[in-house]
């Protein structure tokens, strides 16, 4: 039998860690609100079941305010799963049964897994399980999706829960419901999910209650009963009503089921204490991510490096050589060959410091850190006019801009999504650190970790600059409030950690081995021809060579006017990392110490200064665009911001020329 589970509940509850545990599957598991924006699917067996489990994504309620309860609360009701699984932080039990109780009256079979069974333990808070489940006519399994353990009863109960059942609640509120119920009777519109309907007609859900098209005398009859719920209730609001309703029925549940001890200043909010302080949590934090890029940037990093330059130029490339001699090939093909392993190889060589940061960003993310950051973000963000909610999907932007434009649907104000959309490139994705350690590791040798953060806390600064620019411009009076809960810290798991670096070291040797390795050979091409065909002589008179001498004046007042620069930058709209594999081309460096060499001749530090610049702020890669459009469902927001991009990048590198000319 074949049958499909919905695992639904709360941000940050453990979905994604239940569902990777279940499915053996490796999806991004982050301890902060908004990591899965879409669903995933994944299947598993038990005994002769095959179970479909759809990871969606956390919310905290099943009204629809924002786009990741659209996706879930679409799915649950339209797409008929057999079964949900509503996780629950056991931590945070209150908020998260807010959902379990409208999960609970689709009267779709239901299992609740308490989750952070570990954590509950450590914090001696315990909870009567059958009591629960007979409270909320429901089986509960308490599990921990970290540590597995609960599965076993778990999957059990996944298997033979087939019985569906709707909680009553209060009678007063029951007779209403019930007469709600009528009214739908009376309209054309199938009967499933009777109560769910019901009370979210209750509720004034504007896209129920626009669906059923009610006559005249319905939407009265519908105002009246609402009105007589909120005076039994003494609420103003029929939502706060609602709500209240809601909360009075679970904090009767907490208090039968739930027993803490007395509670003590954990150590959680002993950190929080310093780390969110208001003077000191955002020198803390600037101090964290300097720390960050020089154990990246520093010593151990180069140090690092060093051996992967040496594996790949002193044995790779020299052996590669030697075996193309013996077999005596000809010489452009020897040529061809060096200038592919020089070219992916520069890139290469920086995975070591690449894999260093994001242990880093990983450690931070799971350990709860970064919901700090954003929280301490958010109020700088505030006082200028930007939704401190922009700072989740702007964080995700250091890692890569496809994700973080994708997790911009957190806000719920389409101007402030676009906005967001807008400023997420000048973030400094994985892929620009490359560029950046390579002009940094020649041109400021000393200060290579301070220059690559100063490049990182420029894009921040743009990005605030920028945004209080549109939003006193282009993008005026959106905003909405942000409701960002912070998690508890976590040792971050070794194994979670791992699987961030693997997937940013199998991704990236992907992108190296496809994209960088063909931009290579093709641009080897590019610069070995003239355009009638001949051999070029000079690189400066290939195909490239005569195209980049074109566009190459434009780039002379920002200091770097020489063609080589130009189709670097180029090449860098196919993916970040190939202008260092580019340059290496063009220059025909076949090591990373001639091409530092070379580069040398080509840029002073002012101008290389510059040019990281320009690679921080100007269009992200063909990948990021692509999504940029399919998110807005706008070519002509994308296109205009391209042309935006191009200006900041034009007038900040030419600042930071200018600027550099005066300092170095
Ligand atoms: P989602 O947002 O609901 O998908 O939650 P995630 O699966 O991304 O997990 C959020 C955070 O909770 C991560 O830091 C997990 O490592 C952590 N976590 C998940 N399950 C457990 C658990 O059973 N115990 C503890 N202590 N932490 C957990
Ligand atoms: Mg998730």
């Amino acid at each position: 039998m074949n049958f499909k589970v919905a695992l639904a509940g709360n941000p940050n509850s453990g979905k994604t860690t239940l569902f990777n545990r279940l499915t053996g599957s490796r999806q991004h598991v982050g301890n902060w609100p908004g990591v899965t924006i879409e669903k995933k699917e994944g299947t598993f067996v038990v005994e002769e079941h095959e179970i479909t489990l759809v990871d969606l994504p956390g919310i905290y309620s099943m009204s629809v305010y924002s786009m990741e309860e659209i996706v879930a609360r679409d799915f649950i009701m339209n797409d008929h799963p057999d079964l949900i699984l509503n996780i629950v932080d056991g931590t945070n039990i209150e908020r998260n049964l807010y959902l379990s109780l409208q999960l609970k009256e689709l009267g779709i079979p239901m299992v609740i897994a308490v989750n952070m069974l570990d954590e509950l333990k450590l914090k001696g808070i315990a909870i009567d399980l059958s009591r629960l489940s007979q409270r909320l006519d429901t089986p509960v399994v308490a599990i921990s999706a970290k540590s597995g353990s609960g599965m076993e009863e778990l999957i059990h109960q996944l298997v033979h829960n087939t019985k569906s059942s709707v909680l009553c609640y209060d009678d007063q509120t029951e007779d209403i419901v019930r007469q709600i119920s009528d009214i739908r009777e009376e309209c054309d519109h199938d009967h499933v999910h009777d109560k769910f309907y019901a009370m979210k007609m209750l509720e004034d859900d504007e896209a129920i209650v626009r669906d059923l098209k009610l006559s005249a005398n319905q939407q009265t009859r519908l105002q009246q009963l609402q009105q007589e719920f909120c005076r039994q209730r003494g609420q103003t609001e029929i939502d706060m009503a609602v709500a209240d309703m809601r909360y009075s029925v679970i904090e009767q549940v907490v208090r039968e089921c739930v027993s803490a001890k007395t509670t003590l200043t954990t150590l959680s909010d002993r950190i929080d204490a310093v780390v969110t302080h208001r003077f000191f949590g955002i020198p803390v934090f600037f101090l964290i991510l300097f720390v960050m890029f020089i154990v990246t940037f520093g010593p151990l990093g180069e140090g690092l490096k060093g051996i992967v330059e040496t594996l790949i130029n002193d044995v790779l490339a020299v052996g590669v050589e030697n075996l193309l001699h013996q077999m005596q090939v000809s010489a452009w093909l020897i040529d061809l060959v060096d200038t592919v392993i020089g070219g992916v190889g520069s890139v290469l060589s920086f995975m070591p410091q690449i894999l260093l940061l994001f242990l880093f960003l990983s450690v931070l993310e799971d350990s709860g850190y970064m919901s700090r950051a954003a929280f301490l973000m958010d109020g700088m963000l505030r006082k200028i006019g930007l939704n401190g909610k922009a700072f989740i999907p702007m964080l995700m932007g250091f890692g890569c801009t496809v994700p973080a434009v994708m997790a911009s649907r957190v806000l719920e104000h389409e101007k402030d999504r676009r906005m967001t959309i807008l400023l997420i490139p000048f973030m400094s994705c994985g892929a620009k650190l490359p560029v950046y350690a390579l002009f940094a590791g020649v041109f400021f040798p000393e200060h290579a970790g301070i220059a690559l953060f100063c490049m990182y806390v420029l894009g921040i600064v743009v990005a605030i600059g920028c945004g209080f620019l549109l939003r006193h411009t282009v993008f005026k009076d959106a905003g909405s409030t942000f409701i960002l809960e912070l998690p508890p810290y976590r040792i971050p798991s070794f194994q979670v950690t791992m699987n961030h670096m693997w997937q940013k070291a199998k991704g990236f040797l992907i992108k190296a081995g496809t994209i960088i390795f063909s931009m290579t050979v093709l641009l080897w091409l590019l610069t070995t021809l003239t355009f009638t065909l001949q051999r070029a002589l000079d690189p400066a008179q290939s195909i490239l060579g005569q195209i980049g001498q074109w566009i190459a004046p434009l780039l002379t007042p920002l200091g770097f006017g020489n063609w080589q620069s130009a189709i670097a930058l180029i090449s860098g709209l196919i993916a970040k990392e190939s202008v260092v594999s580019s340059m290496a081309v063009m220059v025909s460096a076949d090591s990373t110490e001639a091409l530092a060499g070379v580069l040398q001749t080509m840029f002073t530090p002012a101008s290389a200064a510059a040019f990281m610049t320009f690679v921080l702020l100007y269009v992200p890669c063909v990948a990021a665009l692509s999504v940029i459009r399919s998110e807005t469902g706008s070519w002509k927001f994308t296109l205009k911001s391209m042309g935006f991009q191009i200006a900041v990048a034009y007038i900040g590198a030419f600042l930071v020329y200018h600027l550099g000319l005066l300092l170095f």
